[in-house]
């Protein structure tokens, strides 16, 4: 196993023992819902306050079933307050803004706010960069198809003959959330041996170039992404990135966690 490979499965095993530390957090402490890292899980767009995400959300799933790009996984740990609850984890698959955001709209308890309407008003979070040394972009690395066929991995919705054979045209049917997927897929493609802007070029926000763009790395002579103000966290620049290079900061902001100086 590659070392990059190793990397993003300790990342999963590691969001995986997060949920774990959610629910004992949970069950211990009180109702802040919180990971072994004391972080929050990343929620679907819109979720109003943990708290009443916590007292709202009736676990239907029904935010899940109508996730085109199913983005959304239940926590599953048989016990404790939080199993049932939605919620997204970025490493495996990000939220793409869908732009009538049909989740949101299923919600049948409030939990996730129907007032929110517009994807560039949702805050779910912040991305933020821990591993920026592993950031290819800064030597000059090209992307490879082997980056790219990690990433197609990373993909739940792929059935299995697709994960043995990563090829767009083996899809059994044409149904819209194929067509979503393949679109994903495609654009991943266009970036093989080209040097790597997939943090930048996948983010889904209309206005991408005010939530993440590529600066000149003077240490290294090569690129590196930052982020701006205009990021909301729906993780799809973690989900895409190949050498797991990004995280995301839930319901954090960009003021509240960049100007004091941590990228
Ligand atoms: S906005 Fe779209 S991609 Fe994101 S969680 Fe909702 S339905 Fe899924
Ligand atoms: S930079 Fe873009 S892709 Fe990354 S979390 Fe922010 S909004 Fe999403
Ligand atoms: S996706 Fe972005 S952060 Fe990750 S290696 Fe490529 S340029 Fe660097």
């Amino acid at each position: 196993m590659s070392e990059e490979n190793s990397r993003r499965d300790f990342m999963k095993q590691l969001s995986a023992l997060g949920i774990l530390g959610a629910v004992v957090a949970v069950g211990v402490g009180g109702t802040t819902y919180l990971t072994a890292g004391n972080q929050l899980l990343l929620r679907p767009p819109a979720a109003v306050d943990e708290d009443d995400f916590m007292a709202l959300c009736v676990k239907c799933g029904q935010c899940l079933q109508v996730c085109p790009y199913d983005s959304i996984i239940l926590a599953d740990i048989s016990e404790g307050d939080g199993v049932g609850t939605p919620f997204i984890d970025p490493f495996r698959r990000g939220c793409y803004l869908c732009p009538l955001l049909p989740c949101v709209l299923a919600c049948p308890s409030g939990a996730l706010d129907h007032h929110v309407e517009d994807v560039k008003k949702i805050e779910m979070g912040i991305a933020v960069t821990p591993r920026m040394d592993a950031c290819i972009a800064r030597e000059n690395k090209l992307v490879s198809k082997e980056m790219i066929n990690r990433i197609y991995r990373n993909t739940r919705t792929l059935t299995s003959r697709e994960l043995q054979n990563y090829k767009l045209e083996d899809f059994p049917d044409k149904s819209d959330k194929r067509e979503l997927e393949e679109k994903v897929l495609q654009k991943l493609d266009s970036f093989e041996g080209k040097a790597c802007t997939l943090c930048a070029d996948m983010c889904p926000l209309p206005n991408a170039t005010d939530a993440i763009r590529m600066i000149a790395d003077v240490e290294s002579g090569g690129k590196k992404p930052e982020i701006l103000e205009a990021c909301v966290g729906c993780g799809v620049c973690v989900e895409v990135c190949p050498t797991s290079v990004l995280s995301i900061k839930p319901r954090a902001t960009f003021s509240e966690y960049h100007k004091k100086g941590r990228r």
